[in-house]
């Protein structure tokens, strides 16, 4: 479903992603793993356009955007971004809900407005994607009277109302009390076993032993190592992963 070729992104001077690789099938997950600045969020902030790479090719789904070379004049580019755009959902670490709206309204707002969707029916399948999460009870109340947790099971259910054919995460338990982590990881591996295909930026490594296909182990802009959470997680190879491993198991 995803190809990514020789990704590349500086900012200024700063290298911080160089010839990145990897592909991701339908279906499966994939863990990033790695020291902080080691580029694990820029990866996934390229594949949604967050970021413009500088260099290498993009593919998800039918979308291809070739990042090498000049690009294409006018409003061509932009029509290409936000193609890829729509291919996939963020979840952030923080959950960037709209204070002023109510959960079920959170979960409308970007079919029934930028997708232009009829009401009605995005009403029935954001009932839906809530149950899923576990809070089709909360669906009228407002962020702020929701734990972190709760708040961030809303953000996926968010992310899953504009259909994507990809959910990227980016760290969405690290902002948490500890006592949430666990709710929120929950959804996650729901999702996954529903047959989501997910990219995942964490330091939950039991998640990872418990739901990668594939964990991708990142430093200094580069994938060091890649492999199933048996072999990156459990037997790595290179020092580089075992000190980091060593750290934060
Ligand atoms: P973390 O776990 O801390 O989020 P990471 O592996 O996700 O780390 P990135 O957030 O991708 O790493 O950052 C990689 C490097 O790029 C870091 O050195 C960071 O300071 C730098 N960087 C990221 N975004 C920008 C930006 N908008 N402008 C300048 N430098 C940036």
């Amino acid at each position: 479903l995803v190809a990514v070729t020789g990704l590349a992104k500086s900012f200024g001077d700063h290298e911080v992603l160089t010839s990145i690789d990897f592909e991701v099938h339908a279906g499966s997950v994939t863990v990033l793993i790695g020291p902080s600045g080691s580029g694990k969020t820029t990866v996934l902030r390229s594949l949604n356009t967050l970021e413009t790479p500088d260099g290498g090719v993009v593919r998800i789904g039918e979308v291809e955007v070739d990042f090498s070379g000049p690009a294409p004049k006018g409003s061509a580019r932009k029509k290409q971004l936000a193609a890829l755009r729509d291919q996939s959902g963020m979840v952030f670490q923080s959950h960037n809900l709209f204070p002023h709206m109510t959960v079920l309204q959170n979960v409308i707002e970007g079919p029934t407005v930028v997708q232009r969707r009829p009401r009605e029916e995005v009403m029935g399948e954001a009932r839906r994607l809530l149950d899923l999460v576990g809070l089709a009870e909360k669906a009228d109340q407002y962020p702020y009277q929701l734990s972190g947790g709760q708040q961030q099971r809303v953000g996926i259910a968010r992310a899953l109302a504009l259909r994507p054919k990809l959910m990227l995460f980016d760290e969405p338990t690290s902002a948490l009390d500890p006592e949430l982590v666990g709710e929120v990881l929950h959804v996650m591996k729901d999702l996954a076993s529903q047959g989501w295909t997910m990219v995942v930026v964490t330091h939950e490594i039991r998640f990872a032993q418990q739901v990668a296909d594939q964990v991708l182990f990142m430093d200094g802009g580069v994938i060091v190592e890649r492999g199933t959470p048996g072999e990156v997680l459990a037997n790595p190879r290179t020092e580089r992963a075992r000190q980091f491993l060593q750290r934060i198991l």
